[in-house]
């Protein structure tokens, strides 16, 4: 777990590594010029699940990465409007999605009044219901 001042990446920037590493998949089916390989259909099929799964899950990171509201410097209770207690920014943390595993950061802490620690992003991303 790291507790760093990093900022998020931009959109454009995170929206760009996206698009390389789907063009790179994307070249062993389909090559913009030169032999795409033998591939069979089963064959194929299953590779592309693993790698669309893979860019899904890019896709997923990127967008909790351009959320403005993913490292916050004074984050609020969405409950109470309190400031959180015992913040943590850049926290890294992971979650189990329909495509695999995703990683990323973001800032939490523990309201005083509720008792329950929030992620000010994943009340906005709304990725799980819930605490994050
Ligand atoms: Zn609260």
């Amino acid at each position: 777990m790291t507790d760093t001042d990093k900022r998020p990446a931009g959109a454009a920037e995170l929206r760009r590594a996206v698009l390389d590493h789907f063009a790179q998949k994307l070249d062993k089916y389909l090559p913009e010029s030169g032999d795409a390989g033998p591939w069979k259909l089963g064959e194929m099929e299953l590779a592309l699940l693993d790698d669309m799964n893979e860019v899904a899950c890019g896709v997923i990171e990127a967008r909790i990465g351009a959320d403005p509201n993913r490292i916050v410097e004074k984050p609020k209770c969405p409950k109470c409007g309190l400031a959180l207690g015992g913040v943590k920014r850049n926290a890294a943390t992971h979650k189990q999605t329909l495509f695999g595993p995703i990683r990323y950061s973001r800032t939490y802490g523990t309201c005083q009044a509720c008792g329950l620690a929030f992620s000010p992003s994943g009340e906005v991303f709304r990725l799980r219901q819930g605490l994050l």
